[in-house]
């Protein structure tokens, strides 16, 4: 018989993920407060629960795909009510450091093994199981769950004890909002001065300015046919997550009294785009609002 999961999140990330794991031959036991995503729950094969503890019913692993910290926090408290002793527990949201420690104690607490596991690759990733799993816990924990997080991504890596995941992926996106930023500016500095994109596109994506927001998810149509720049800036990673995790490394900067400055301007810039409304396009379309704030 197929080992069972609970998965409690079924939204744009767990939903494909939970999927994923159906697809490997896992048997998923789900749970969503929202219809939209319960329903299409049921189209792939998760077998849909009424509530989290339910999920769990002879689940010896539970996985959490969720928005935030105190939805995790609140979630987790409810299952080690009842969780069985020696169940293995999986975060996978974005979260803060501080709830990500929080949830391992509880599931300590409670006789279970626990991981931290944020990914990268956004929805794309997370359909086509490529996903990137930055994972934080002990290294029984991540024995038994790296066969699941493989039938869910490309990549494991594990970076440390409980928090260690949180913090690899709130460190990586703090660099990736500050670059996306720089990007932007120096396109739109280019066509001031008179550089065609493709051209700057040439030089910075083979030299030193090289990195993922340029060579992947270039901010204009054209150099990289597969960014959103190239379909109306339909995400891809929507502008407001992208807020929401420069936060989050605000947050952790502030309480380890760390200086980043340039992760919060950042911050301050994508916090006043979502204000103009662009939160949902894909972040790469914060070149719109350095072209709107130059003369
Ligand atoms: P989403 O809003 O689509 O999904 C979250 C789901 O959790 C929703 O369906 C919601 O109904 C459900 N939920 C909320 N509270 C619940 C509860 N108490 N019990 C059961 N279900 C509950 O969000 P998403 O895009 O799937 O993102 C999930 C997490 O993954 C977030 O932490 C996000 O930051 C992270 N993430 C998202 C992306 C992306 O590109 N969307 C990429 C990387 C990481």
């Amino acid at each position: 018989m197929s080992e069972t999961i609970a998965f409690i999140g079924l939204g744009y990330m767990g939903g494909p993920m939970a999927a994923n794991l159906v697809k490997a031959g896992f048997t998923v036991r789900g749970f969503d407060l929202a219809e939209p995503a319960r329903q299409a729950a049921i189209g792939n094969g998760i077998i849909l629960c009424d509530t989290a503890e339910h999920a769990l019913a002879g689940a010896p692993v539970v996985i959490t795909m969720l928005p935030a910290g105190h939805h995790v926090l609140s979630v987790w408290r409810d299952l080690v009510r009842t969780i069985d002793k020696g169940t293995l527990m999986i975060d996978c949201s974005t979260i803060d450091v501080d709830s990500a420690r929080k949830v391992h104690e509880l599931a300590g607490e409670a006789g279970c093994l626990s991981l931290d596991a944020p990914v990268s690759g956004g929805t794309t990733g997370a359909g086509a199981a490529t996903l990137t799993f930055m994972v934080g816990g002990e290294a029984d924990a991540l024995a038994r769950g790296q066969p699941l997080l493989e039938a869910m991504g490309r990549r494991v890596v594990h970076c440390g004890s409980a928090g260690a995941g949180q913090a690899a992926k709130i460190c990586n996106n703090m660099i990736l909002g500050i670059t996306m930023a720089g990007v932007c500016e120096a396109f739109v500095l280019g066509e001031k001065l008179g550089l065609s994109h493709q051209a700057l596109f040439d030089v910075a994506s083979t030299s030193s300015g090289q990195c993922w927001s340029i060579s992947t998810n270039c901010p204009v149509p054209g150099p990289v046919p597969t960014s959103p720049a190239n379909r109306d800036y339909k995400p891809g990673f929507a502008a407001a997550l992208m807020l929401k995790d420069m936060r989050l490394s605000q947050e952790a900067a502030k309480s380890t009294g760390t200086a980043t400055a340039l992760g919060a301007h950042a911050t301050q810039l994508y916090d006043l785009f979502d204000q103009l409304g662009h939160g949902g396009e894909d972040f790469s379309s914060f070149i719109h609002y350095v072209r709107d704030q130059s003369v």
